[in-house]
């Protein structure tokens, strides 16, 4: 990966971390009001959720800012992009779609099919 890629890569994970952070700080807003449901802006639109959905949404964004943060900090130790299973490069498409990919297709698949079977 060349250092324009990943800092490409660490440009996308700041901005899901802004994300994030934006998301948490709605949803503790709503829920320290009264109101049963609120709506959440995101890329993809506007949700309307009650509280159930808030405080699970809230774990899955709070999930999501570790994540970043183990991305980058194996980007400031040089080991991004690198699969933790099988020590091989993570394609670049792949990180395209998942910026926060510990480990690649293959082991991921095998990781999967493991857990289910
Ligand atoms: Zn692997």
């Amino acid at each position: 990966m060349t250092q324009n890629q990943l800092q490409e890569f660490r440009w996308s994970l700041e901005e899901l971390l802004r994300d994030s952070m934006n998301k948490i700080e709605n949803i503790c807003g709503f829920l320290s009001q009264k109101s049963q449901s609120c709506s959440i802006e995101d890329s993809k639109g506007s949700l309307e959720l009650d509280k159930k959905r808030l405080l699970a949404l809230a774990d899955l964004e709070g999930r999501m800012v570790g994540e970043i943060h183990q991305a980058l900090n194996r980007m400031d130790r040089g080991s991004y992009g690198i699969c933790v299973a099988c020590k091989g490069q993570i394609s670049l498409r792949r990180l395209k779609t998942y910026p926060t990919a510990r480990f690649c297709t293959q082991c991921k698949k095998l990781i999967e099919n493991g857990s289910t079977n």
